[in-house]
């Protein structure tokens, strides 16, 4: 199973983040409730730090303003 993909609600979910999207702008940090990313402190580009932790509250795809985000539900992830 890769890294990116947690099972919730009793789905299969996977959180895509495409690093060259990404601006480091820190918002998925701040405003992720499960503290799921962290930021290079180089850059500041978010990275997938607790997947595990994820609750598929949404929020992330939702703010990102660059979509460098984005959460993809199957049944067969
Ligand atoms: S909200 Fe989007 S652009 Fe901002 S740090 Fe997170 S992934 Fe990068
Ligand atoms: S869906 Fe919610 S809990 Fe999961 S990574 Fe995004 S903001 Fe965090």
């Amino acid at each position: 199973m890769p890294d990116s993909v947690v099972t919730r609600k009793g789905q299969r979910l996977r959180i895509l983040l495409t690093p060259r999207y990404c601006k480091g702008c820190g918002i998925c940090v701040e405003l992720c409730p499960a503290k799921v990313f962290g930021s290079e402190p180089a850059t500041g580009k978010a990275y997938l730090a607790a997947v595990e932790r994820c609750v598929d509250c949404g929020l992330c795809e939702l703010w990102c303003p660059d979509y460098a985000i984005s959460l993809e539900r199957e049944a067969n992830l």
